[in-house]
């Protein structure tokens, strides 16, 4: 039976077929079973009747950490102390604890929409966590819903010991996980990041780092990170989180850094919510506020993604699963405009950055996965009212 969903406006960068931003955005769309049969534009100054996305993708989450800050209370904008807070309540981490929480969380990003994540586990001992057995289970579990990847999250200092390195680096590979690493003033960083890569190349493995994420100007792993990436030939397969002291870097410097990331294919993770919250003073009123430079590094043709990254845990003790909520804070803390045109990095980006079969862009074919928001266009999506939705998937409503 075919079905139909009448004039819904589709952002440029959400189209697979073409076609200019503006009034003649908008569309009727019909699918057929799993798939999108027709894309047939409206007549012009046909008013939307809803903004259409697809399904969202949230690039960078701690599924592990989340629903615990009524166990550990909050960091009040102190990352290292957030670390010990965790550290503290991780050691009583059993599968058992882990379960329900990181399932309670799939269960919210799956509500709001949410088709693909990708989560940090901390792996800051010499045995497999237990959380990455529980990944394991929840990939299967979700498997028709969602796809979900992980992401191995251990201290750049901890490769140190090349034998326990190895070992963690298979364990990723067996796990289908990603290699992951915390970057923060390390000394020695080009010798360290060589082992790091040396693992990748030796295990086949994807990169993902938490890198500078505070406000110090010498903080510049990213730079060494991309330099690294270009020496060993490793475009495309290289992500890196936060980055926040670019923002207070030269802009000179920024432009030098982020020219190298481009070209090294590295996509950039920006995470509003736990930025503004661990960045920024906590005596007074904050003034840098640690968002990294996202439009510089767009205009540098850098891959740019917004996620959730922490929720309701001693990093940032708010939030939820709703990648939508992470856009719009961005929009608002890194005034980025229009924001209808940053709505791929919420999709597109990060669905190209995971290798998903689908990149999210609509054309004649795709799967018939979609969301219908209230708004009717990017502006309105800024408001709660407009982020409130409708849901495809598999060509059915599920809200
Ligand atoms: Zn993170």
């Amino acid at each position: 039976m075919n079905t139909e969903l009448h004039a819904v406006r589709i952002p440029a960068a959400l189209r697979g077929f073409g076609g200019k931003a503006g009034a003649d955005a908008v569309f009727n769309l019909q699918w057929h079973g799993e798939h999108i049969t027709a894309i047939t534009p409206c007549p012009a100054g046909t008013p939307a009747q809803g903004l259409l996305l697809s399904p969202l993708v949230d690039l960078h989450l701690h599924l592990d950490k989340t629903y615990t800050v009524q166990d550990t209370g909050a960091a009040n904008g102190d990352l290292f102390r957030a670390i010990d807070m965790i550290a503290a309540h991780r050691a009583g981490w059993t599968r058992e604890s882990l379960r329900p929480r990181m399932q309670r969380a799939l269960q919210e990003a799956w509500d709001h929409g949410v088709r693909a994540v990708r989560t940090h586990i901390d792996w800051m001992t010499p045995d497999r966590p237990p959380a990455v057995d529980v990944i394991a289970e929840l990939r299967q579990a979700w498997r028709e819903r969602l796809q979900i990847q992980w992401v191995s999250l251990t201290a750049v200092d901890q490769f140190d010991d090349t034998e326990w390195a190895h070992w963690l680096a298979r364990a990723v590979k067996a796990g289908g996980g990603v290699l992951g690493c915390f970057i923060y003033r390390h000394p020695g960083l080009p010798r360290r990041l060589r082992t790091v890569f040396d693992l990748a190349e030796a295990y086949d493995l994807e990169l993902d780092f938490h890198v500078d994420e505070g406000l110090h100007v010498d903080a510049t792993g990213l730079r060494s990170i991309a330099e690294m990436t270009l020496q060993r030939r490793w475009q495309g397969r290289v992500t890196c989180g936060h980055a926040c002291s670019l923002s207070v870097q030269t802009a000179d410097d920024a432009q030098q850094t982020l020219a190298l990331v481009a070209q090294a294919g590295i996509t950039l993770t920006a995470l509003p919510t736990t930025n503004l919250y661990l960045q920024g003073s906590w005596s007074e009123t904050p003034v840098p506020r640690g968002i990294t430079r996202l439009s510089e590094a767009r205009t540098a043709g850098v891959r740019t993604c917004l996620a959730s990254d922490n929720v309701a845990d001693p990093f940032f003790p708010y939030g939820c699963y709703d990648p939508l909520e992470a856009w719009a804070l961005g929009v608002q803390a890194a005034h980025l405009a229009p924001a209808e045109d940053w709505l791929d990095s919420v999709t597109v980006a990060p669905a190209q950055t995971m290798g998903l079969a689908w990149d999210g862009r609509f054309n004649k074919g795709c799967p018939a996965d979609f969301i219908v928001l209230d708004a009717h266009d990017g502006l309105q999506a800024m408001a709660p009212a407009g982020r409130r939705r409708r849901i495809c998937r598999q060509g059915q409503w599920i809200t």
